[in-house]
């Protein structure tokens, strides 16, 4: 399968599911994962007009997407990954939108270095939706604190992010997530993977991010 198949192949999954909850295929935005990914295998699914990127590491995408970019200004990168306060500038200077923002000292470290620049990117609060212990994100019971805090510090939370526990019926925990976006007057949902697409967008997902669906494994 090319990359252009794959592509197809995603977009018509997210349109079949959408269709199914009586959602517009629109108001879902498919992050292409290009984490580990080489710019000769993103290159293509730009060629083909798809211009959302996630990425989960600062370092690298600030090695692979100036170049990119300067083919395709209007490539848009979200960071997905885990944030350290001490890349908050980097990554705010790089990215569209950040889905993990998690803690009060990233928030701080978020409004500090927005309010030292001119770029505002989109925030997510990633909520640790199955409560474990390893996962990052922000326990539930937290949320509401956290997003006071975002909220204060004019951060501009476009919504709610989860990674629900691996090898469980994903379900529960992205209707969860929509109850807590819903309580707090979010329209925001970054949830959905490449074996749970449907699911999400079917619960309500505005933003689903497809790594291997549309590039393979990884390595
Ligand atoms: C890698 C990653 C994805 C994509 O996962 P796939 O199963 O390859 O689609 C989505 N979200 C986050 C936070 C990731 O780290």
């Amino acid at each position: 399968m090319t990359a252009a198949d794959r592509l197809s192949t995603v977009c018509d999954r997210i349109a079949a599911a959408a269709k199914v909850a009586r959602r517009d295929f629109g108001a879902v935005t498919l992050i292409a994962v290009s984490k580990t990914q080489g710019a000769d295998a993103i290159r293509p699914l730009l060629e083909h007009g798809q211009r959302d990127f996630g990425e989960n590491r600062v370092q690298e995408a600030q090695n692979k997407w100036p170049a990119l970019r300067e083919t395709f200004p209007d490539a848009r990168l979200h960071l997905i990954g885990q944030l350290q306060s001490n890349k908050a500038a980097d990554a705010v200077a790089l990215a569209d939108a950040i889905h993990s923002v998690d803690r009060p000292s990233l928030v701080a470290a978020l409004a500090r270095a927005m309010d030292a620049g001119d770029r505002r990117p989109a925030c997510f609060v990633q909520v640790n939706i199955g409560d474990e212990p390893q996962k990052g994100g922000c326990p539930i019971a937290d949320v509401a604190a956290l997003l006071t805090a975002a909220r204060a510090a004019d951060l501009p939370v476009a919504g709610l992010m989860c990674l629900p526990p691996a090898d469980l019926e994903p379900a529960p925990y992205f209707a969860l997530l929509a109850k807590i976006a819903r309580d707090h007057g979010l329209s925001g949902l970054s949830m959905g993977m490449s074996d749970d697409v449907e699911t999400a967008v079917t619960l309500g997902a505005t933003h689903v991010r497809v790594g291997s669906a549309l590039f393979g494994p990884r390595a």
